[in-house]
């Protein structure tokens, strides 16, 4: 039973409200949002969105224009960011380059004068957490960038905070450390259980890692959700299109069974079918969304198909294990399909301009208002 699904569960943070203005330009639009302990939550959308903005708030580094922001049930409206049992991790690490690994996982806790004993047992515990024991007199310019990741991450975490906020954390790693990183930052949120809020421009990261995703539009939440609820069932074509791969399809829905609407749409092309739970008007202009991944390419319409079209394949894209094609119907439409390349023989089982026929079934895609 996850927090977020228990009305009884308390947040540890709560926006109400909450509006922030620069000038007069809207960053934060009348934003209510509850995030619950122990959580991994993401915040995505594009550049200018109001992310940072989100986070900043979270920090202390500003304040809302309107609204409230609680941590614990408490207003933390003008609560310096010290004084917050708060901490955030910038993606530049922002270590002293100066202090040996073991002195900038310490620095924070020296600061509070904490105990000698108490510092030391408190630096090799997270030393441990971040695997990092080896390297705790190292300088920062003596280990490497994932190391240097690991460091801002003991260091951000000695202080226990009830939350940390991470800003794009992963943005100075290359692609293959940046899967293993996910993999172990996810690992000590989970042992620490401290509450993670993660900035990061990278869909996929935040799918990985995350809990709950919100994906934000023009200082709004569109949608809050779990990764696969986001991608499986999108609340509306933005979230669809800015989540992975998908086809769009626009035309015009009519109810035929129970649940089931008939899509027309280009000229020339067969209706598709797809069912929806939400009620559509007869002739609602609608969306149709489909997954790559959703559609089967064969060379013969596959027997009693409900939703099949014809193309030629136009482009393809091999990615080792799976490939994408590229189709274009009659209509002058293209369709992405994915295969997975499952015979180690054949590179391709289609190749360009080759008919082939796309299928998918009556809930392969989801039916979206117009
Ligand atoms: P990115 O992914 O590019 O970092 P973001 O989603 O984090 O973007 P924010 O940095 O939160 O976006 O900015 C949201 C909007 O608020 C932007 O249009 C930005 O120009 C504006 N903004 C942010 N800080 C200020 C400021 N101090 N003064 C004026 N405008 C600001």
């Amino acid at each position: 039973f996850a927090p977020w699904e228990d009305p009884e569960a308390k947040p540890l943070i709560r926006f109400q409200n909450v509006t922030k203005r620069f000038g007069t330009f809207t960053a934060i639009d009348d934003l209510s949002l509850d995030i619950y302990e122990k959580e991994f939550f993401a915040l995505l959308g594009p550049s200018g969105c109001g992310k940072t903005t989100m986070m900043r708030m979270l920090g202390g580094f500003e304040n809302p224009t309107e609204g409230r922001i609680e941590l614990a049930g408490k207003d933390i409206s003008g609560v310096p960011p010290n004084k917050r049992a708060v901490n955030m991790m910038f993606q530049s690490y922002a270590l002293f380059p100066h202090l040996s690994v073991w002195d900038n996982i310490a620095f924070g806790l020296r600061r509070d004068g904490r105990p000698k004993d108490e510092v030391a047992a408190r630096v090799a515990e997270m030393l441990k957490l971040t695997r990092l024991e080896k390297f705790g007199r190292r300088k920062p310019h003596q280990i490497s960038g994932g190391q240097r990741q690991r460091v801002a991450l003991a260091r951000s975490l000695a202080k226990a905070p009830k939350l940390l906020l991470l800003d794009e954390p992963m943005g100075a790693l290359d692609k293959k450390l940046r899967q293993d990183t996910q993999f172990e930052l996810m690992d000590i949120q989970e042992k620490t259980g401290t509450t993670f809020v993660i900035v990061t421009h990278d869909q996929e990261e935040a799918m990985t890692v995350a809990s709950r995703v919100a994906v934000m539009d023009e200082g709004k939440l569109i949608q809050v959700a779990t990764p696969d609820r986001i991608y499986e069932s999108p609340e509306n074509v933005y979230v669809a299109d800015f989540i992975g791969d998908v086809n769009i399809i626009e035309g015009r829905a009519t109810l035929e069974g129970e649940e089931t609407y008939r899509i027309d749409w280009a000229e020339g092309e067969a209706p598709l079918r797809a069912t929806s739970s939400t009620r559509l008007d007869n002739g609602q202009s609608c969306f149709l969304a489909i997954r790559p991944e959703k559609v089967t390419i064969s060379p013969e319409r596959p027997e009693g198909a409900v939703n099949a079209v014809h193309g030629k394949v136009l482009d393809i894209a091999y990615l080792g294990n799976i490939s994408t094609y590229h189709v274009e119907l009659a209509s002058g439409t293209v369709i992405k399909a994915q295969a997975a390349n499952t015979r180690r023989i054949s590179r391709r089982s289609f190749t360009w301009e080759d008919p082939v026929w796309l299928s998918w079934t009556v809930t392969g895609g989801v039916l979206l208002a117009g």
